[in-house]
Parts: C-alpha cells; sequence; structure tokens
C-alpha cells in the first residue's frame, strides 16, 4: 500500500476500509474500489482532498489497497 498524496507506505488501518498516512496526516477512505482522501482539521472535521487528484490515482489497485 502507498498513499497517492506522499507515496509513503507508512499506511496504518484504522477502521474496516480506513486508513491513515502517518507520514502526511491523511485518512484514507476505500470504497468500492476507489480511495477518498482527507484531512483532519485541528477541529476533527475531515475535509476532502479528491480534487486535488486525477481519478486514476485514487483507484484502489493502483496504490496497492
Ligand atoms: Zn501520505
Amino acid at each position: 500500500m502507498k498513499c497517492p498524496n506522499c507515496s509513503g507506505k507508512n499506511i496504518g488501518k484504522i477502521g474496516a476500509s480506513q486508513y491513515y498516512c502517518w507520514n502526511c496526516f491523511i485518512e484514507l477512505s476505500l470504497e468500492n474500489g476507489r480511495l477518498s482522501l482527507s484531512q483532519v482539521e485541528e477541529d476533527g472535521t475531515l475535509t476532502t482532498l479528491d480534487d486535488l487528484f486525477e481519478a486514476k490515482d485514487l483507484e484502489a489497485k493502483a496504490n496497492g489497497f
């Protein structure tokens, strides 16, 4: 598994289909073969980062998920 954002491999599983990149501190959730990336803000809310990426970069398989 690698992070689509930083290409880091320091990814931990935090839920059934949720992962966390300890390198760039973003949350990754796996849905229908696709990754969704979110940044966790200081107040605990999530901001999506998906619009920063091309659809192909978020394919789960392409990132080893
Ligand atoms: Zn990362």
